[in-house]
């Protein structure tokens, strides 16, 4: 059941994702060769604590880290490590947070230093085909449209979707319905309407789109090596269009879309 928030409730959920938003841009610029994703990870709980907001997935489902720290083939949820980014790296960080009743969620891939040719095209394609499935979060469409969008994008840039993890709904639950494949036909799914707030993230690799869970049963890689880059926001469909919620400015989607981190 896809439960719809409230004007006064989507302010509160912005207030959560704006402390995500914050906090993953502070990450995002310590990030450099030398620096290790377990001081990342214990920066993002320190600042997530200072602002009365506790981090969303330590301890959800077992995951022992506040902060999911991907490198390179690991796609998502990857346990911060005192291993040193080294330069040419990319290094994906999801961080969520529950604060004042509702969660915030949302993931940028970043670059350790100067990368490959390849790994700024992944980055930047990965981040594109986000804004993409964004403007399709509007009123009337269904929800496959952000999915096909998304799809769209990066299979046209010779890149693959990652189809064992979704987007989802968020609120007073971290997971909520629906949940938001990366990929499909357009024109499927349930109906959008003002009121939903969905945590849309796609997945992205630069080889195909299989990938596999390790030991730990959590860090996900690609199946073949390739390198993986994720975006996340939390955004609300308004009568108005899609809003960001995990944004520290509140630009618009076409505003962010036009500034490139990478
Ligand atoms: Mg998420």
């Amino acid at each position: 059941m896809v439960i719809l928030k409230s004007p006064s409730e989507i302010e509160k959920m912005r207030q959560s994702n704006v402390i995500v938003a914050e906090i993953l841009e502070i990450l995002r610029r310590k990030v450099q060769p030398g620096v290790d994703t377990l001081t990342l990870n214990n920066i993002a709980e320190k600042l997530a604590l200072a602002r009365n907001a506790r981090p969303a997935f330590k301890g959800y489902r077992g995951f022992p880290y506040s902060l999911c720290a991907s490198v390179n083939q690991q796609v998502v949820h990857g346990f911060p490590s005192r291993h040193p980014l080294k330069e040419g790296d990319i290094l994906s960080m999801d961080f969520g947070i529950f604060h004042d009743g509702y969660y915030g969620d949302a993931a940028v891939t970043v670059p350790v230093g100067k990368v490959s040719e390849l790994a700024r095209h992944l980055i930047q394609i990965t981040r594109e085909a986000l804004f993409l499935g964004i403007e399709q979060a509007v009123p009337g469409n269904r929800l496959s449209d952000i999915s096909h969008a998304i799809q769209s994008h990066v299979e046209a840039a010779g890149l693959s979707v990652v189809r064992k993890f979704v987007g989802h709904g968020i609120g007073k639950a971290l997971h909520e319905d629906p949940q938001i494949p990366n990929y499909g036909k357009p024109g499927m799914g349930i109906r959008l309407k003002p009121g939903m707030v969905l945590a849309i993230e796609p997945m992205v690799n630069a080889g195909g789109y299989e990938v596999k869970t390790l030991q730990d049963g959590w860090t996900t890689v690609t199946e073949d090596g390739s390198l993986s880059a994720h975006f996340e926001h939390t955004v609300a469909i308004t009568e108005d269009g899609p809003v960001i919620l995990s944004t520290t400015d509140g630009e618009s989607v076409n505003a962010q879309r036009g500034t490139n981190p990478v």
